[in-house]
């Protein structure tokens, strides 16, 4: 097993600030990636987005200021103080996911969190909304995740690779920190202490903890696939130490069905996605190359998003069907025989929608 390292991840190197001790000695471990990072740090990828200057001016900030936003949740959250302890007893459980769905989630899984679910060191994210915590070891204090999944506005992410994508994702991000923080709160409201893993601050990676809390199984584009909305989500947790009843991994079959689709595969403009397979502390993920996939962000000037377009269960699957097709290839091969019949190869929508259409332009 092997502890998960905040400080290797893309955003986080890209945060590095050169000549910094930080710099020097991530690059003395890592001299390999050294050029790489270089060659995008400081580059404002969203600016490379082929608008011009007003469209900027005028539709960037709908999503710049979410971080506002998503920073004042955090802080409501750890300014609120723990009230008197009340008794819960683990049948509470599945009360606890009806509140998070009122609260907003799409779905809800629980999990335990163990020393391996954390990052070893904070990789310092946050800095982006005023909480820098780079280098900080991470102390696995909490023991049980409660995680779920907000979904994305479908017809902006079959806009992608353009702008509305953005504004989908964004969006979810600011949804997720709403729902935890509200979960957070209501949980210290009862006496139980709570972290919110959300958006630019994240104790544990979430793909291992969504798969865990058996939300959905890790296709080949490497993101967690829901049956009901494949990877069109975006994933977020609340900590605690509240013991809870534990949900398990779900394997509906879609580790063969990607061999039969790889739609995300065929569909990546950077081929940034493998069928090749590699386990990571006793889970299954792909081959991905991140460093292909931000060359095209940073010269899309979005974050992309075509592989989440491509997703069969992105785009809805019959799951009658589905609850049949494991061990049973002919039900795979005609699940993407409609999908593809019915949206292609991918199901792309050009036309702009009406939230970014000027007058001028109509
Ligand atoms: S976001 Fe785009 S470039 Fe990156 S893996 Fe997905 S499809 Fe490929
Ligand atoms: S697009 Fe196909 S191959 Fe890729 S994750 Fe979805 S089901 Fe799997």
């Amino acid at each position: 097993m092997k502890k998960y390292d905040e400080r290797e991840t893309l955003f986080s190197r890209l945060g590095l600030v050169v000549g910094t001790k930080e710099y020097h000695d991530f690059y003395k471990l890592h001299p390999d990636l050294k050029d790489l990072d270089d060659a995008y740090r400081g580059v404002d990828f969203r600016n490379q987005l082929r608008k011009d200057d007003d469209f900027k001016k005028l539709f960037f900030p709908i999503i710049s200021n979410n971080k506002l936003f998503i920073k004042s949740l955090h802080q409501l959250v750890d300014d609120y103080s723990l009230k008197d302890k009340q008794t819960i007893k683990k049948s509470f459980s599945s009360n606890i996911k009806e509140i998070t769905k009122y609260y907003g989630a799409t779905n809800v899984g629980i999990t335990k969190l163990d020393e391996y679910s954390y990052y070893s060191h904070s990789g310092g994210l946050s800095e982006a909304i005023g909480m820098d915590s780079y280098n900080k070891l991470i102390s696995p204090t909490y023991k049980t995740a409660i995680v779920f999944t907000v979904k994305m506005d479908l017809e902006m992410i079959n806009r992608a690779p353009h702008f509305e994508e953005l504004m989908a994702t964004e969006e979810a991000y600011l949804k997720v920190a709403q729902v935890g923080a509200r979960l957070s709160v209501y949980l210290k409201s009862l006496g139980y202490d709570a972290f919110l893993n959300s958006s630019e601050i994240y104790l544990a990676p979430m793909v291992p903890l969504a798969y865990d809390a058996g939300l959905g199984e890790i296709g080949m584009s490497n993101h967690l696939v829901t049956l009901e909305h494949g990877d069109n989500i975006r994933l977020g947790a609340v900590f605690t130490n509240l013991e809870l009843d534990l949900d398990s991994p779900v394997d509906f079959g879609l580790t063969e069905f990607c061999k039969h689709c790889a739609l995300c595969l065929i569909n990546c403009p950077s081929h940034s996605i493998t069928h090749l397979t590699r386990m990571v502390n006793g889970r299954q993920f792909y081959k991905f190359n991140e460093n292909s996939c931000f060359d095209l962000w940073a010269k899309a000037g979005t974050d992309c998003g075509v592989c989440i377009q491509s997703c069969p269960f992105t785009q809805g699957v019959d799951l009658e069907k589905v609850k049949k097709m494991k061990n049973n290839p002919e039900i795979m091969d005609e699940l993407v025989k409609e999908h593809l019949d019915k949206h292609g190869r991918r199901k792309y929508i050009k036309n702009e929608l009406d939230i970014i259409k000027r007058e001028d332009d109509k």
